[in-house]
């Protein structure tokens, strides 16, 4: 065991040194069995204890990944401080619909962690593209990023992993249900979804546009219309 402890903190003193000497990047330092045991290690970079001195030229953060639980630090001292690393990213992906025949398919905006699932680094979430291509004579416009990983993310894996993350506008509200078939194709469930969390408001526009186009609504074109009125209401 002492020889297991030793080689672990070799590795961490070294993987210290190495992300010093290139500012700003983020490295995974170590990678724990527990939260508890990321925190304190996070707590103690962030607060400036031994490799990590002075107080404030080190940032940290702690991610769940394949293995365990993930501790990413960046070194910061000496220059100007880099842009934070936001927690969740908004993107633009393409959803086929639960149908054959791809009814209700479209373009969904959904809301993940800037968190690589499988490593814990951050994505490319600065490095994010539109994506166009035509699909059945439809030009449709998605987005694309590469993570500095190298890990490739996937639509379907980002589509299940929005499902876990919280949602805060009636906008997300509605795609969150849609690509998790809590809803269906028709607007007007989207409108029941937003009267039972409290979005009177919302959920009052989008019964007028139902009835506007005759009825013929889809989830989605409930989506853009809010969309339109004034991002996510
Ligand atoms: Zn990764």
């Amino acid at each position: 065991m002492p020889n297991t402890l030793t080689g672990h903190r070799a590795a961490f003193h070294a993987a210290a040194e190495s992300a010093r000497e290139e500012r700003g990047t983020w490295r995974r330092l170590a990678v724990y069995p527990t939260v508890r045991g990321s925190r304190t290690t996070v707590g103690r970079i962030n607060h400036g204890k031994a490799d990590f001195r002075p107080e404030g030229s080190w940032e940290a953060y702690s991610a769940a990944c394949e293995d365990g639980q993930a501790v990413w630090a960046r070194y910061i001292g000496g220059g100007p401080r880099p842009a934070p690393l936001p927690d969740t990213m908004a993107v633009r992906i393409r959803y086929d619909g639960e149908d054959r025949g791809y009814q209700g398919a479209g373009v969904l905006t959904v809301t993940v962690s800037t968190r690589c699932p499988r490593c814990g680094g951050p994505r490319g979430w600065d490095k994010v593209r539109p994506y166009r291509f035509a699909h059945d004579g439809e030009h449709i416009t998605v987005d694309a990023w590469k993570n500095p990983c190298g890990h490739e993310d996937i639509y379907a894996a980002v589509l299940a992993e929005s499902r876990q993350e919280r949602r805060d506008t009636p906008v997300e509200l509605i795609q969150a249900a849609y690509a998790a078939r809590e809803i269906g194709v028709h607007a007007s469930q989207a409108a029941n979804l937003l009267s039972r969390n409290g979005y009177d408001d919302a959920a009052a526009l989008v019964r007028g546009e139902v009835k506007n186009r005759g009825g013929n609504c889809t989830t989605l074109q409930a989506v853009q219309f809010l969309q339109e009125l004034g991002g996510g209401c």
